[in-house]
């Protein structure tokens, strides 16, 4: 075991975004190649704002991206007896004191200086010239208060793992409150306290969290805690170079993977936002992101969200699935829609590997996969419109191929495979003095509704027998309704 230990801190306001699911991914992927240990916090001490139920949604995201903890979920608020512990410290070594200001006179002064035009509020620090003993007699008579941490003068700086040196002058850090006035103590000095409290040693957050980084370090110093490391990832944008939020569609994971996307292509897809392997590799899978990620390689500059290139990746890690273990995943999606049962698909679960296989190229998601498995589970198809137009002019002669097809399929029954039916539908054009596609294209509308499917040897095949029988039947009578609308119509 190495001694790092990183963390995920989600505070449970929302669902898991694609922008948290990127920091637990990278804090993830850094531990497990580092031989580390990945500990999960949940940050609710904001308990109007946190729900259980996001606790959950949180952790069904992580479960489901294959992110798992080694330990946790903690709870922010289960370190609040140590939080307070720290806020002592602050008062008795004088990093901290009582702040008496009511609420209504802060906002006061703070309303009066963005009249005046002033840059960035700063609490004016009345209350420092408070009297130690005279603060404590007012604090124990129950006089409401919130407890500030003081900010030394100077400047407060350290060797970002993303940024490099960045440094924060201390005029522009207010005197942050630690403990509100209800005794709970703020974000800034939980996860400070929690954080040394875990043993963490690497935080890698995001860089909207750049500007609390210079508190937390003074924390940490006041308090004399150890320090860990930090880095801060680059923010993610939408297409539009604007930061990415819902505007820009989908941004919880949950909708990613109801829209069918595979949980190690968004792992793929968020590895690259702000992180390369350094060459034009793009497709990598779990054990290769782990032996491939390293902090030197983030970036500083905003990575793109880019939809499109995430349903391509998706599309090059379905090729990459078993077809078995793919039928497994988008089988639930026909079960849903009445298609078929797991009984039957477990009955025929070579030939539902084989339609897999079949369609593995030809979709980017798992939800048109099933789309285009339909066709071969329905017990009754649609047909296209424009496709009937197209291929099904002439209702008499159609019918007439659709017979000879219906021939040429016969004689191959026993021996009933793609090359074979090939090689019959050939010899059938051939025979009929018509070319191939003459017979293909209203073979293909009989077959599957439309104009557009995989080969129609193998999608003849997969279909097998019986089902093209009953097919060509239907599409026989079909035309022949339409045949006679025309003559009678
Ligand atoms: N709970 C914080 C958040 O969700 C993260 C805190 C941290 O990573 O330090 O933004």
């Amino acid at each position: 075991m190495s001694d790092i230990r990183v963390r995920f801190a989600p505070s449970p306001t929302g669902f898991l975004h694609v922008g948290g699911a990127r920091t637990a991914l990278f804090n993830w992927l850094y531990a497990r190649q580092m031989g580390g240990v990945f500990v999960l916090r949940i940050e609710d001490t904001d308990r109007a704002r946190s729900s259980d139920e996001m606790s959950q949604a949180i952790l069904d995201g992580m479960e489901w991206l294959g992110l798992d903890w080694d330990e946790g979920p903690y709870h922010q608020a289960d370190g609040i007896d140590q939080h307070r512990v720290e806020v002592q410290k602050l008062l008795d070594s004088g990093h901290g004191y009582r702040c008496f200001c009511p609420p209504d006179v802060l906002q006061e002064k703070r309303e009066r200086m963005e009249k005046e035009g002033g840059s960035g509020y700063r609490y004016d620090r009345t209350c420092l010239d408070v009297d130690g003993a005279e603060a404590e007699r007012r604090a124990m008579s129950g006089e409401p208060h919130t407890v500030r941490f003081r900010v030394p003068d100077g400047e407060t700086a350290w060797a970002d793992l993303v940024h490099d040196e960045v440094c924060f002058s201390n005029e522009d850090i207010d005197d942050f409150i630690v403990l509100r006035t209800d005794g709970t103590p703020v974000y800034m000095l939980a996860v400070v306290s929690d954080d040394a409290e875990m043993g963490i040693s690497h935080v890698l957050r995001g860089d909207d969290h750049l500007s609390n980084t210079p508190k937390q370090l003074l924390l940490y110093r006041a308090l004399g805690l150890p320090e860990p490391r930090f880095g801060h990832l680059p923010m993610i944008l939408g297409p539009d170079g604007r930061r990415l939020s819902k505007r820009h569609g989908a941004t919880a994971v949950s909708e990613y993977r109801d829209a069918g996307i595979l949980p190690q292509a968004l792992d793929n897809f968020l590895a690259l936002l702000g992180w390369n392997p350094g060459d034009d590799q793009e497709i990598m899978l779990e054990h290769e992101l782990i032996a491939r990620f390293s902090l030197e390689r983030i970036g500083k500059k905003s990575a793109v969200f880019d939809p499109e290139k995430l349903d391509w990746m998706n599309g090059q890690h379905i090729m990459l699935m078993d077809a078995h273990e793919l039928g497994r995943l988008v089988a639930p999606l026909l079960i849903e829609e009445g298609l078929t049962t797991e009984e039957e698909l477990e009955d025929r679960a070579d030939w539902f590997a084989t339609l897999m296989e079949l369609l593995q190229p030809r979709a980017r998601t798992l939800t048109a996969i099933a789309e285009q498995a339909r066709i071969f589970l329905a017990t009754d198809i649609e047909y296209e419109e424009k496709a009937v137009g197209k291929h099904w002019k002439d209702a008499d002669s159609v019918i007439e191929r659709l017979t000879v097809v219906q021939r040429a399929f016969d004689e191959v029954v026993e021996d009933w495979n793609p090359g074979r039916i090939e090689e019959a539908l050939r010899a059938a054009a051939e025979r009929e003095g018509v070319g191939f596609g003459k017979l293909v294209h209203p073979l293909r509308l009989a077959l599957t509704g439309g104009s557009a499917s995989p080969g129609i040897d193998q999608v003849a095949w997969l279909l097998g027998p019986n089902t093209i029988h009953e097919r060509i039947a239907a599409a026989t009578a079909f035309l022949q309704s339409r045949s006679s609308a025309e003559l009678h119509g």
